[in-house]
């Protein structure tokens, strides 16, 4: 992957009308960027479902690639935990089967299989492009803690490790990120790590108007973090 490459990504979208990148063109961004997506594939039958889900290893999870389809889990398009080739072969056939019923309109462009990570603490890391200050950067931690109680923290990119520090270490709920209830803490250092990225993407790619990485999954200190599902918008 090259910066040509990503941009080929955003050029492609546009002729096709589109404002969404689908999941797999989302990853393709994020891994030129060094960001931590699992391993995926985009399978267009089941024979390749399973020829990819062998590759990247099980478990593995089918998720539906559609322009159309916002909330994939609504509509049945996600399917977790699937350890077998015939476990992947059902599952491709049934998120079909799904979406055929429950979003009869949706295209479907084919079936991303993506490596399973285990469950994590729940952060969101987002950027949203202001027309006046340019890139917002956005960190929270996931569920109620950002839908509900708006506990977020933002700043205007680009961004140092020292703001990216301060922005996880000042929502309300800092606290639960230190281990709490015999918990271990969590590895701030990757969620830094993601920010800055996720910072230099928005700053060199000005065709992205928002990335939603939600949830990042956050292990503990040392381990690392993974981004179990991500949206890019554009321009
Ligand atoms: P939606 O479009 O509904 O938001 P997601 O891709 O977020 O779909 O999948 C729904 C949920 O499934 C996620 O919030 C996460 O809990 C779980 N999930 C998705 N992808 C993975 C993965 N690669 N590994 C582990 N869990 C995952
Ligand atoms: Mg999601």
């Amino acid at each position: 992957m090259s910066l040509a490459s990503v941009k080929e990504i955003i050029g492609n979208a546009r002729s096709e009308g589109r404002y969404k990148l689908l999941e797999h063109e989302s990853y393709e961004v994020l891994r030129y960027y060094d960001l931590p997506v699992p391993k995926f594939g985009l399978a267009r039958s089941v024979d390749e479902a399973v020829a990819l889900a062998e590759k990247i290893g099980y478990p593995v999870v089918l998720k539906v690639v559609s322009p159309d389809i916002v909330h994939k889990s609504d509509v049945g398009g996600v399917i977790v935990n699937l350890n077998t080739s015939a476990d992947v072969s059902e599952a491709y056939k049934r998120i079909y089967k799904n979406v055929g019923e429950r979003a009869p309109n949706a295209r479907v462009y084919g079936i991303l299989v993506q490596e399973m990570v285990p469950n994590g603490l729940e952060v969101i890391i987002g950027s949203t492009r202001d027309p006046t200050f340019g890139p917002i950067i956005l960190f929270g931690l996931g569920g109620i803690f950002v839908e509900v109680l708006r506990d977020v923290s933002l700043r205007i990119a680009p961004i140092t490790v020292y703001d990216a520090e301060a922005m996880i270490n000042e929502i309300r709920a800092a606290k639960i990120l230190e281990g709490y209830r015999g918990e271990l803490p969590r590895d701030k250092k990757a969620l830094t790590d993601i920010i800055l990225k996720l910072s230099k993407l928005v700053e060199e790619v000005e065709e992205i108007k928002d990335v939603d990485l939600n949830p990042v999954m956050t292990y503990e200190a040392g381990r690392g973090a993974k981004i179990a599902d991500a949206r890019i918008i554009i321009r």
